[in-house]
């Protein structure tokens, strides 16, 4: 059986929880002069945000090294995940990506009336390249990576990313979904973003959701050949959804690098934090290059749930590889002590 998100318990009210480690968000955001250029732009709220729109992709052009029309604008990457998926896969098709993986891409191509072929990652953690190569058939109309990857937290090697990215993609478009690359060591140096500028059919997307902070003001962005943009495009508009407050605040985050630096130095002490302390029980996670981790626990998801929601703590569990898990978000390091204190008492 290949990986399926099982409904949680009901997680409790949230204005009495201790430690919301539970949808990957960043508890250090937005950045401050992010929230003055919102609470300003609120004012022009009677207009449409075209031009402040425009002023962002030009900035994102010059930032990614792309031209304007290899860019397509949505609130949040999961609008542009949805999109691409609907315009793909609406005359059926099937989509490659990894077992497990982030699954609202494949949901919406397997609704829309596509199937999925799902590849197990490789014994170190990374997607198999190789096999996802191999299963490429004549219905195959997408290939899609995170990199990193949800729910694992862990990275496939850059060079032989771009080499297959490179090679793939002159058969079926690529699609990388890059959510948590700014999180990882080398940051945005692993980005597949050249390759889009090299005219490859390969897409890119980013989001406002992590590093910036900003899940709750939906605004992401998506690369990609521009013929490719254009035929979603014409489907379905990109940038409609976006409220200018937002646009004014992604735009000054971008130009925020200290606070940008400060949230990768708390996501590494609240990650070097939690490794050390489930070092010390003999739990064994997987390597993590994100702001969350996934480690195995020995008893149902659902059980552990219902104990560790008890205690105010809310992560999320996982069964996959017939292995029940644990993916817990890096909070504040309060959070991240008050989550070790749960797991001490849940699993002794
Ligand atoms: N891609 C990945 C891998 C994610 O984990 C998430 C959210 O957790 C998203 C995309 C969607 O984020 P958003 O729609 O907030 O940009």
């Amino acid at each position: 059986p290949v990986f399926d998100e099982f409904t949680p318990p009901k997680i409790p009210d949230l204005s009495t929880v201790k430690a919301r480690l539970v949808w990957n968000e960043n508890p250090h955001g937005p950045s401050k002069m992010a929230a003055e250029a919102f609470q300003k732009a609120v004012w022009d709220g009677n207009h449409y945000s075209w031009s402040t729109l425009n002023d962002l992709v030009e900035k994102i052009a010059v930032f990614e090294g792309v031209s304007p029309d290899q860019i397509m604008m949505g609130p949040g990457s999961s609008d542009l995940l949805e999109k691409t998926a609907l315009v793909l896969f609406q005359d059926g098709g099937n989509v490659i990506s990894a077992d497990p993986s982030y699954m609202s891409l494949v949901s919406v191509a397997k609704a829309a009336g596509g199937s999925w072929k799902a590849i197990k990652l490789t014994d170190d953690y990374q997607h198999d390249l190789d096999a996802m190569e191999a299963a490429i058939d004549a219905d195959t109309k997408l290939v899609y990576i995170t990199n990193p990857n949800n729910p694992t937290a862990t990275i496939t090697n850059t060079e032989k990313l771009k080499d297959f990215c490179s090679r793939v993609s002159e058969r079926v478009p690529v699609f990388v979904d890059e959510a948590y690359l700014e999180l990882a060591p080398g940051g945005l140096e692993g980005s597949m973003a050249p390759l889009v500028a090299e005219g490859k059919n390969v897409f890119v997307t980013r989001t406002f959701s992590k590093i910036h902070g900003m899940a709750g003001l939906r605004m992401g962005y998506m690369l990609g050949h521009k013929d490719s943009l254009a035929a979603i495009n014409e489907i379905t508009r990109g940038g409609m959804g976006i409220s200018g407050p937002t646009i004014a605040a992604a735009s000054a985050s971008m130009d925020d690098s200290e606070y940008l630096e400060m949230c990768k130095t708390k996501f590494d002490e609240a990650r070097n934090y939690t490794m050390a302390f489930l070092d010390k029980k003999g739990i064994t996670p997987m390597p993590s290059t994100t702001n969350f981790i996934i480690f195995p626990i020995e008893m149902e998801g659902d059980a552990f749930l219902e104990q560790i929601y008890e205690r105010k703590v809310v992560v999320r569990a996982f069964k996959f590889w017939d292995q029940n898990w644990c993916r817990v978000s890096l909070g504040t390091m309060e959070e991240m002590k008050h989550f070790t204190d749960a797991i001490d008492e849940i699993l002794v």
